[in-house]
C-alpha cells in the first residue's frame, strides 16, 4: 500500500493509498473532490473505499463529487453520520480493502467532535506478507492526533481527547500518522514552550522546518516521533505536568487536567 498526501482546500490533506500493483485506491477525508479526481485519474486508479473521520466539511464536502465519479466506491463513516448509503462503524470494526491484502480496524476517537473515529490499517491481511510489512501499519486519524499536536476540543470533553490519544498511542512506534492537516510547524513551537529541554523536539523541529522550507508535507510522522515529542501524549512526564502546573497554578490533580490545562493554553498560544 502506497499512501500519497494530498493537498486540499487551505491546509487539509486528503490521504490516498493504492493498491501494490495499481488500479484501486482508498479516499481519506475529501474536503474537497477536484484535487482527489484529479490524482486517480492521473494513477489510473479507481476508489474503492472512502474512510470519513468526522463530520466537518473540510473532511467530507468532496464526497458527493467523489462518489458521482466512482459510484462503486464504499464509504465508510462514524455511525448514524447521515451520509447517504454509508456503513456506519465504530469501535473494534474491521474491514478490508484490495480483496483482503489490507485490513482496517476502527478506533472511536471523540474529543475534537463526538463521532470522530480514526482507521487503522494493517497490511499482510492476505497472509502475503505474513510476518508482517511496517510499511503498511498506517493510522488516518483526521483531527484528533496531529503531527505534534492534536485538534481542538469543538463537541467532545477534554477527558474523552485524552482517553482516544492513549488509545492511538498504544499502536506500533512504526505506526504511520496521517493526519489532517498541515499544523505541524506551529503545535511544535507550542510543544517546545511547554518542553524546552526536550532535544528530540529540538531536532525534530529542524527536520520540519527543512520540509516546509521545501514546500513538502510534515505528513505522516510516526507514532514513536510522537510519543517522544508530542506533548499531548506526554501528559505523565515530569516537564508536561510542570508545564501545566504553571498554566494551573497548582499542581494538576490527573492527566485529564494536565491535558486540559495544556490543551486551553494551545488555544490561546
Ligand atoms: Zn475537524
Ligand atoms: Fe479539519
Amino acid at each position: 500500500m502506497r499512501v500519497t498526501v494530498v493537498p486540499a482546500l487551505a491546509d487539509n490533506y486528503i490521504h490516498i493509498a493504492e493498491e501494490e500493483g495499481g488500479g484501486r485506491a482508498i479516499v481519506a477525508d475529501p474536503g474537497e473532490a477536484a484535487p482527489a479526481i484529479a490524482f486517480l485519474k492521473n494513477a489510473n486508479a479507481a476508489a474503492e473505499a472512502v474512510l470519513i473521520t468526522h463530520m466537518h466539511s473540510d473532511h467530507t464536502a468532496g464526497l458527493g463529487e467523489l462518489r458521482r465519479a466512482f459510484p462503486a466506491a464504499v464509504v465508510y463513516a462514524p455511525a448514524n453520520s447521515g451520509i447517504a448509503g454509508a456503513i456506519g462503524v465504530g469501535e473494534g470494526d474491521c474491514f478490508s480493502v484490495f480483496d483482503g491484502a489490507i485490513s482496517f480496524r476502527v478506533l472511536e476517537t471523540p474529543g475534537h467532535t463526538a463521532e470522530h473515529i480514526s482507521f487503522f490499517a494493517n497490511g499482510g491481511g492476505n497472509g502475503n506478507n505474513a510476518g508482517g510489512d511496517d510499511s503498511n501499519r498506517a493510522l488516518f486519524c483526521g483531527d484528533t492526533l496531529f503531527c505534534g499536536g492534536c485538534g481542538r476540543l469543538l463537541g467532545g470533553t477534554a477527558k474523552q481527547m485524552r482517553l482516544s490519544l492513549e488509545k492511538l498511542q498504544t499502536l506500533p512506534g512504526e505506526t504511520k500518522i496521517y493526519c489532517g492537516h498541515e499544523y505541524t510547524e506551529n503545535n511544535l513551537k507550542f510543544a517546545l514552550a511547554a518542553e524546552p529541554d526536550n532535544a528530540e523536539l529540538r531536532a525534530r523541529i529542524k527536520t520540519v522546518a527543512a520540509l516546509r522550507a521545501k514546500g513538502m508535507p510534515t505528513v505522516p510522522s510516526a507514532m514513536a516521533a510522537e510519543k517522544a515529542t508530542n506533548p499531548f501524549l506526554r501528559l505523565r512526564e515530569e516537564t508536561i505536568i510542570a508545564a501545566a502546573q504553571k498554566q494551573l497554578n497548582r499542581p494538576p490533580r490527573d492527566p485529564d487536567e494536565t491535558f486540559a490545562a495544556l490543551r486551553k493554553w494551545k488555544d490561546n498560544f
